[in-house]
Formats: structure tokens, C-alpha cells, sequence
């Protein structure tokens, strides 16, 4: 018979928060580089306000989530954690982009000039510009969000025009891999594009890759943002 799981040996937020933290730490060492380049984005989606309090009395300021209607009612209930940076990384409706352009602090997942021009006009312009990355379908899923290779050049230039949204690098979700191989592959492809942005704006900062599956290849490949949610806040049902 299998033990009942019981307090004793639940593993809780706080801890699983530091283990997240020595990964970064170990993959940044194994990769040469300082881990204090790499920002831990918490993706809190699915899970409820206790648990981003948890994770926010641990220390934690970054969350990602990826449902606009659920994420604007938890940014709402959060607002006393007024230093909370909301990061949206989920595919967006047009119908659903002032909301996203109202409550949140950077939109990882812009994938097209429709996109960006309605984040620009309704940012509220009382608020700082929206921070933005642009999504990159790095493996060419058909089904997966994301602009293809070709299509940066163009969106960077549009967004650099915008005057509500600031251009902060790339982030991208490529296909997922158990191999190291695979998965640095397609990472290094987006340090490259990264790397070749950075020549024309030289301002940018901000390489999203890695998730929990795959920190390790990401980490070695320049990722300065790992979005983590499994390792964190448990598995989602
Ligand atoms: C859900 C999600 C994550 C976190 O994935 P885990 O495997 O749970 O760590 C990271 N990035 C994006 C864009 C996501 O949608």
C-alpha cells in the first residue's frame, strides 16, 4: 500500500520557490554565467491568490499568468501587493487586449502588428508603457502561437514606434523535448535572433526561454527569464 501523503512530507511553495532558485543558480554556473542576470518569473495560472501570497512572502515579485479574465480578478484581489510585476504569457483575443493593456506590466506574447497596435492605444497613459515581448514560434508548430522567424524584423520595428509599449527582446515556447540536444537547439536559434535584435535596439534586455522542463538548455543558451510554474506551485489540473 502506498503511504499517505501528509504534511509531514508535502513539499511546500517556500520550498519548492528555493529549489527553483538553486537550479537557476547551478544552471547558471554550469553555463558560466551570473545568476543574478536571470530573472524567475512565477506562473501562477490555475492557481489561487493564497498561493501568490505564499510565493510574495518568500520573496517572490514576478508572476506570470496566461488567462486574461481569471488574471485580471487575481491582479484585483492582489492590489494591497502593489509591488507585484504582472506578466501576461498567453495567447490574446483582440477582444481582450484592453484588459490586458489596463492590468498588466509586460505582455510576453505579442505575435502581431494587430496586437501591438491595440495594446498601444489602450495603455492607459497615466500608466508607465507596456513592456513587451515578442513571441517567436522557434520549432514552427502549425498550432502554436507565435510570429515565424521572418516576421521579427518587421514587428520590432512597429512596436519600436509605439509610444505606449517598450520593446524588451523575445520569448518563445518551443516544442517540447525530454533530449538536452533538442531543446538547446531551438534555444540557441532565438539567442541568435536575439543577439541580432540587440544590434539595432541596443536597449533591449530581456530573453524569456525555459520552463520547467527544460531550465537547464535555456539557462546555457541565455535565457535572462525562466517562467516556472510546475516546479513552483505544483502541478495544474
Ligand atoms: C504555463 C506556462 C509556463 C510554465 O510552465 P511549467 O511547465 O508549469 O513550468 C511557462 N510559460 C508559458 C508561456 C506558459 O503558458
Amino acid at each position: 500500500m502506498t503511504p499517505q501523503l501528509t504534511d509531514k512530507y508535502m513539499v511546500t511553495i517556500a520550498e519548492r520557490l528555493t529549489s527553483a532558485y538553486v537550479r537557476i543558480i547551478k544552471a547558471a554556473k554550469n553555463a558560466q554565467r551570473n545568476s543574478n542576470e536571470i530573472t524567475l518569473l512565477a506562473v501562477s495560472k490555475t492557481k489561487p491568490c493564497e498561493d501568490i501570497i505564499t510565493a510574495y512572502e518568500h520573496g517572490q515579485r514576478q508572476f506570470g499568468e496566461s488567462y486574461v479574465q481569471e488574471a485580471v480578478d487575481k491582479i484585483a484581489q492582489l492590489q494591497p501587493y502593489s509591488d507585484i510585476i504582472w506578466h501576461f504569457i498567453g495567447p490574446i483575443q483582440s477582444n481582450k487586449s484592453a484588459l490586458v493593456a489596463t492590468n498588466f506590466d509586460w505582455v510576453q506574447s505579442v505575435d502581431r502588428i494587430k496586437i501591438a497596435k491595440r495594446l498601444n492605444s489602450q495603455r492607459p497613459d497615466n500608466k508607465p508603457p507596456l513592456n513587451i515581448l515578442i513571441q517567436v514560434n522557434i520549432s514552427n508548430e502549425e498550432a502554436k502561437s507565435g510570429c515565424h522567424l521572418d516576421e521579427i524584423d518587421e514587428l520590432a520595428d512597429y512596436i519600436s514606434q509605439c509610444e505606449y509599449l517598450t520593446l524588451r527582446g523575445l520569448m518563445a515556447i518551443p516544442a517540447k523535448s525530454d533530449k538536452l540536444e533538442t531543446q538547446t537547439q531551438y534555444f540557441k536559434q532565438l539567442q541568435t535572433c536575439f543577439d541580432k535584435l540587440k544590434t539595432q535596439y541596443p536597449h533591449i534586455d530581456t530573453l524569456s526561454m525555459g520552463m520547467s522542463g527544460d531550465v537547464e538548455a535555456a539557462i546555457s543558451a541565455g535565457s535572462t527569464m525562466v517562467r516556472i510554474g510546475t516546479d513552483i506551485f505544483g502541478t495544474r489540473t
